[in-house]
């Protein structure tokens, strides 16, 4: 079967490979029909992680049911199915608590597992033909048949849960509001869940102008930090005082404003001068232990210059982590089927499987309006 090798910094290949089989009786085997490229996956793709060619990418997965396990109880072949990123037990303390992202047993040594994933266990990923799916029961979420809303459910593996756990980290309610940090996929998500949940006003920050321009769609109000200090921005549209909640959607690899250089600790710190004191931030967007790519030394450990003094002074709440996408993705399943959310508007290229290096080259360079690209094998 094809699918999309890791080859080293900058490359990838679609290459001929092995066919997944069953290996555990609770395995199913699925036909991928769809599988997204994440900003997730260009961490690894520009060698900024330990990740080694041979990997094969592809966390974001959905498809049919080819083949099942003996131990399979609630699948068949023909079904419609979406995969959360994470690959998880369900008998572990921490699935049984919800927290998914973290199972104790997939992937020993380390809290949480995923496919096609540097550290997150040995699964291969689904930008390929077919993939091995453990503990089969658990972790895929069934669909109704047919092909509506494939693009939408796509977005119910990764980024929709994704952008849903940030307003949840950050306690986001009715009436408040929120500044959510990067327009990327993942910022998009968060900005349209918070409207899902009743923000009254929600900012979305960036510089990329196709996100920015996303972002209106939906009815958040765009921030260019290209246009000068965010905080200033949305201080300016909030009385002075600030917003009641915000998301970090970019992570580590933040550029600082006004400059071309990456800053990892902007966004944080933008976030405690943006959130009013006693508001809280959600943080989904990725730090790590380890970047050998960071900008300095305390960086390239993961050691970041956050102003906690003023985090303090604040009193803001911090929630951060991998999100446990089965936690929410029955739910938002459900409201894309009653037509209560169509998460698709932020999908902006799908093409087949073979076109993946050119998908890859320019949604690392966020050109041409590359902002969330499906893949179909
Ligand atoms: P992305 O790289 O496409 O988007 C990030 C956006 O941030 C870009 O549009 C960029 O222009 C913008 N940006 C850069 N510096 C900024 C700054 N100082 N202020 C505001 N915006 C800035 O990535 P994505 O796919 O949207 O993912 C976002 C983050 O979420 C990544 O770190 C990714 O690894 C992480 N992620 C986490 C989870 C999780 O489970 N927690 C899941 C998926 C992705
Ligand atoms: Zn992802
Ligand atoms: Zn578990």
């Amino acid at each position: 079967m094809k699918a999309v090798v890791y080859k080293g910094p900058f490359t990838v290949a679609v290459e001929e490979i092995e066919r997944p089989g069953i290996q555990h009786p609770n395995d199913a085997i699925v036909r991928i029909t769809s599988t997204a490229i994440c900003g997730s996956d260009l961490h690894m793709y520009e060698g900024r992680t330990a990740a080694e060619p041979g990997i094969v990418f592809g966390h974001e997965n959905m498809g049919i049911i080819e083949e099942i396990g003996q131990g399979v109880t609630s699948l068949k072949k023909g079904d419609r199915v979406v995969m959360p990123f994470n690959v998880a037990c369900g008998f572990c303390t921490n699935c049984v608590e919800g927290f998914t992202g973290y199972c104790l047993t997939v992937n020993p040594g380390f809290a949480g597992g995923a496919y096609g994933y540097v550290a997150m266990g040995p699964y291969k990923g689904g930008q390929a033909d077919y993939l091995r799916v453990p503990y089969a029961d658990f972790n895929c979420l069934k669909l109704p048949p047919g092909e509506e809303h494939e693009s939408d459910f796509i977005l119910l593996a990764d980024i929709f849960p994704t952008g849903y756990h940030g307003c949840e980290l950050a306690q986001v309610r009715p009436g408040e509001s929120v500044a959510v940090y990067g327009g990327g996929p993942v910022g998009l998500m968060a900005a349209y869940s918070a409207l899902i949940r009743g923000a009254k006003k929600v900012f979305v920050v960036d510089r990329i102008a196709e996100r920015l321009q996303k972002a209106e769609e939906i009815g958040a109000v765009p921030i260019n930090f290209a246009e000068g200090d965010p905080v200033e921005q949305i201080k300016d549209r909030t009385e002075g005082i600030g917003t009641d909640k915000g998301v970090d959607a970019v992570g580590y690899q933040a550029t600082a404003h006004g400059t071309e250089r990456e800053e990892p600790a902007t966004v944080l710190n933008s976030l405690v001068g943006t959130v009013r004191a006693t508001g809280a931030v959600g943080v989904p967007g990725l730090y790590v232990p380890s970047d050998p790519g960071g900008p300095d030394e305390q960086a390239k450990h993961g050691m970041l210059l956050v102003a906690i003094g003023k985090l303090f002074e604040k009193g803001l709440r911090i929630g951060t982590g991998q999100c446990n996408v089965k936690r929410y993705n029955r739910f938002l399943r459900d409201m894309i089927i009653e037509g209560r959310a169509k998460p698709s508007f932020v999908v902006s290229h799908e093409m087949p499987l073979d076109q993946a290096p050119s998908a890859y080259d320019k949604f690392d360079k966020r050109i041409e309006g590359y902002t969330k690209v499906v893949l179909h094998p």
